[in-house]
């Protein structure tokens, strides 16, 4: 099964440009900028990595988030990201950015974006196709929102959708509606986070006010049979991750995840990673791990492979070359 989820071209649908930092990429960041007290040495390095809760998760995160200045870093990061993808096998990748972070930074936006397409088309050399989303950070309101969106309005190279993460408690989906309504007015596609670390009324939400067309975790909707129904029957994919979820304590454990009940629901499941180094995942191991948990077939992984497929923003002939290359291997097996 580990070969065989190798030779699968994989497409990566749900992770964060700040939470694909792996160890390469932040050493080199420590490096370049000491004032910011990460460590720079590798093994120091690796146990700060290591996953302890949720709180030391975030410490991390703001720690490498505070290491970005400029475009060389955002390029470091973009390349990093990229090189990890190849390795895998996934030759294509929709990734969150979050403009309004780095702004707040005090990152000029042409820096940001300066860094995004000179590590797009270095990751392009390295046979990697990166697409962006630009989320808004929701915690952080509605000037956030505004800021995002203006940014995404540029139109960057790459920027296919427009997304909302942070957290669900208490920050209501709604209010971001006019937002998203400009986004996909400008052609964009909406894929905000939803029924994550809330219950399924958020991503009837996401769903009804934010006009999503794919929803990032979604792991709350297989406790209301009417909005499972609902997204079998509109195909509206969900960006499962699965071992997020675990690290996060949204669910017990990869046994315990609701992805088979969503598989047999007839939902669009995509697997993805969410922070991949941070929580120790790797597309791959996402792959893996469901399969030997919920005990799939090399026809049910592959499925899950073409499913990424169709629901990535790629034009359709592209589309087609991926499912023949998944059709390829599955025959082989
Ligand atoms: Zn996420």
């Amino acid at each position: 099964m580990r070969s065989f989820i190798h030779a699968l071209p994989k497409v990566e649908l749900h992770v964060h440009l700040v939470g694909s930092a792996g160890i390469d990429t932040v050493l080199e960041l420590a490096r370049r900028h000491p004032e910011a007290g990460v460590p720079t040495d590798r093994a120091e390095l690796e146990r700060f990595y290591i996953f302890r809760d949720f709180d030391h998760f975030l410490k991390v995160y703001w720690a490498v988030q505070s290491m970005l200045e400029d475009r060389r870093d955002i390029h470091t990061l973009v390349v990093g990201l990229a090189r990890s993808l190849a390795a895998q096998n996934a030759p294509y990748a929709e990734v969150t950015v979050t403009p309004y972070n780095h702004l707040t930074d005090g990152m000029p936006v042409d820096e940001l974006l300066a860094g995004l397409a000179t590590g797009r088309a270095e990751a392009a050399a390295l046979g990697v196709e990166l697409a962006w989303c630009f989320d808004i950070p929701g915690e952080k309101g509605l000037v956030a929102a505004r800021e995002t969106l203006a940014v995404a309005l540029q139109r960057p190279d790459g920027l296919v959708s427009f997304g909302l993460a942070g957290p669900e408690e208490g920050v209501g989906r709604t209010q971001f509606a006019p937002f998203f309504d400009a986004a996909v007015e400008a052609g964009l596609h909406s894929v905000p986070h939803a029924g994550e670390t809330t219950g399924p009324e958020t991503v009837w939400s996401a769903v009804k006010d934010l006009k999503a067309e794919r929803i990032g975790h979604g792991t709350s909707c297989v406790r209301d049979p009417a909005l499972l129904e609902h997204l079998a029957l509109k195909g509206i994919p969900l960006e499962v991750c699965p071992t997020s979820n675990v690290r996060t304590r949204q669910v017990a454990s990869i046994e315990a995840h609701p992805v088979r009940q969503m598989l047999d629901s007839g939902l669009v499941v995509t697997l993805n990673t969410d922070d991949p180094p941070f929580f120790g995942a790797t597309l791959e191991g996402e792959y893996l791990a469901v399969a030997s948990a919920v005990d799939l077939t090399h026809a049910e992984v592959a499925r899950l492979a073409e499913n990424a497929v169709l629901a990535s923003f790629l034009p359709n002939s592209r589309k087609t070359q991926l499912l023949d290359e998944i059709a390829g291997v599955l025959a082989a097996v």
